[in-house]
């Protein structure tokens, strides 16, 4: 149910919108959780002293930088870079850089926001923050996205570190280019500090599961649910929008489990295939050859392609939204739960409108944020920092099985806490308090 926000909270929502103008998803960003703590914050007055919710809508600090790099062709390019350390309370930055040529500082700061309380659901001692670059990555060679990464690492290096803020990948940002920027940061600082950024790859201090972590986790938080209201995913249909890192081993993980996806989707379209898409011909076209995912059809031309089109009105019983933010609106939700859907995880970043929650939570469908759903990336992230500091290397499925541990305990804890705040089964709740209370006790701890 929506709720209303008290004085004091709408005072901060307003300050904020004036602070930082035309910063749409970060208003967006705080405005979720300032509505989702409300319980927290009648149940408690002393989360409001010492300035707690004002300083936790504050980022630490911001960095924004130039980037220059050369093409193929020897011409300069000049691309900005952001990095954004949100709060540091519960451990070193951590989060991701997203090299996109939509992103802005306020998608760095909406992002770096969310982190705070994702990385505080994990329990692993991980502060947030968040980075990128409106660099555009498509149609660039190898050897263009090597000098750029280079080019932004040079600038970045001096801000980083392995107990000061540590980056990982997130959209546009994978093995590849983590690999480019670990080794400009290893030259720079004459160090190989393998935790000062994670996602590597395992021959070069990574975590085995890594890659796997965010779309697994979102479904191990999915299967969670479900099962907690008695269903389970066994011989359910999936649409998971994207077709990238998150959305394909979502995918992957849902299968294992018995779901057929039936549909995902790329910047230039979606896919659909009611007899389940094949996720080998997936991992052909999107990660080995970096093709448009319209490309699956030469391999399967039985399948249909709509471009320029979301996969929402594709009936299903589960779905994945693992694309980007803001990819799932109000018509979209209605149409969604007219075709009876069960469940949705958000394995992207806020990528349902504040609308499209509404419907889904005001429809009784299970409901699990981003913030609690895909924190298995983060969390892996973690895993690899441990794994870096103590210099052991853990097997997939050691790794594996923590990852699971870790998404079963935010779900309990998700659970918890909304059934404590009167709202049972709402994640949404119960994910915005629990990460909100972790990170105001840490901060109330370390003094102003
Ligand atoms: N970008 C991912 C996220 O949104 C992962 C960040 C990390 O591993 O540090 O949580």
């Amino acid at each position: 149910p929506a709720m209303t926000l008290d004085a004091a909270s709408s005072a901060l929502l307003a300050d904020v919108m004036r602070r930082n103008p035309a910063e749409d998803e970060f208003h967006q960003a705080v405005s979720e959780v300032l509505e989702a703590i409300q319980p927290a914050l009648r149940r408690d007055p002393g989360l409001r002293d010492a300035a707690l919710l004002e300083r936790l809508c504050e980022p630490e600090r911001q960095v924004l930088f130039r980037v220059v790099w050369t093409d193929d062709e020897g011409r300069a390019h000049v691309n900005r870079g952001f990095r954004v350390g949100f709060s540091s309370a519960l451990g070193p930055y951590k989060g991701g850089l997203r090299f996109h040529r939509s992103v802005r500082l306020g998608t760095v700061k909406f992002l770096a926001f969310e982190q705070v309380f994702k990385n505080a659901l994990t329990g692993l001692g991980i502060g947030a923050g968040k980075g990128g670059s409106d660099f555009d990555p498509a149609g660039r060679s190898d050897a263009e996205v090597m000098r750029f990464c280079q080019a932004f690492m040079t600038e970045l290096h001096r801000h980083i570190g392995p107990r000061t803020d540590v980056p990982a990948g997130d959209i546009g940002v994978g093995g590849r280019e983590i690999g480019y920027l670990f080794g400009q940061y290893k030259r720079l600082t004459n160090r190989f500090d393998a935790g000062a950024i994670t996602g590597k790859d395992p021959l070069i201090g990574g975590s085995l599961a890594r890659p796997e972590a965010t779309g697994y986790g979102t479904v191990y938080f999915l299967d969670a649910a479900l099962t907690t209201r008695g269903e389970r995913l066994d011989g359910r249909t999936a649409v998971v929008s994207g077709s990238g890192n998150v959305a394909f081993h979502a995918m992957a993980k849902l299968r294992e489990l018995g779901a057929t996806t039936v549909a995902c989707s790329d910047s230039g379209g979606y896919l659909h295939d009611p007899a389940g898409l094949d996720l080998d011909v997936l991992h052909e076209v999107k990660t080995v050859q970096r093709q448009r995912l319209s490309a699956y059809l030469e391999h399967v031309p039985s399948a249909r392609f709509f471009p320029g089109e979301t996969p929402w009105e594709v009936p299903c019983d589960v779905a994945v939204p693992s694309a980007t933010q803001n990819e799932l609106d109000e018509p979209a939700a209605i149409s969604l739960v007219k075709n009876g859907v069960l469940g949705m995880a958000e394995g992207a970043n806020m990528p349902c409108t504040p609308a499209a929650v509404q419907v889904f939570r005001e429809a009784g469908v299970v409901f699990a944020p981003g913030k609690a759903a895909n924190a298995g990336g983060v969390a892996t992230s973690a895993l690899e920092m441990q794994q870096n500091a103590s210099r052991e290397r853990w097997t997939f499925e050691e790794t594996d099985r923590r990852l699971k541990a870790t998404m079963t305990a935010i779900h309990a804890q998700c659970l918890a806490t909304a059934d404590e705040h009167g709202a049972p089964g709402d994640y949404v709740t119960g994910a915005n308090i629990a990460g909100f209370r972790t990170a105001a006790a840490a901060m109330s701890t370390l003094g102003l």
